[in-house]
């Protein structure tokens, strides 16, 4: 089974744009990593394959916490 992952240099991408901004902590001791997988969210459709969005999701080590945000918006394409 071959799964989708962000390269080293997007991760790095992603990593630098999520950080430069100013985002509220998740916890006290806040640990978050970027999983390497590129998710994805089907779009409701009648047609197949269907529309969907490619998703980054972060992880706090310390409290568990799980986001997601639009690869799309972060002008991150993952490549195939
Ligand atoms: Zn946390």
């Amino acid at each position: 089974m071959n799964t989708m992952k962000f390269s080293e240099n997007q991760l790095h991408e992603i990593r630098n744009k999520l950080m430069s901004e100013n985002r509220p902590l998740c916890c006290d001791n806040q640990q978050v990593a970027i999983n390497p997988d590129v998710f994805k969210l089907d779009v409701v459709s009648d047609t197949l394959p269907g529309p969907y969005a490619e998703l980054v999701m972060t992880e706090c080590q310390n409290c568990g916490e799980a986001k997601i945000y639009s690869a799309k918006s972060l002008n991150i394409t993952p490549n195939n």
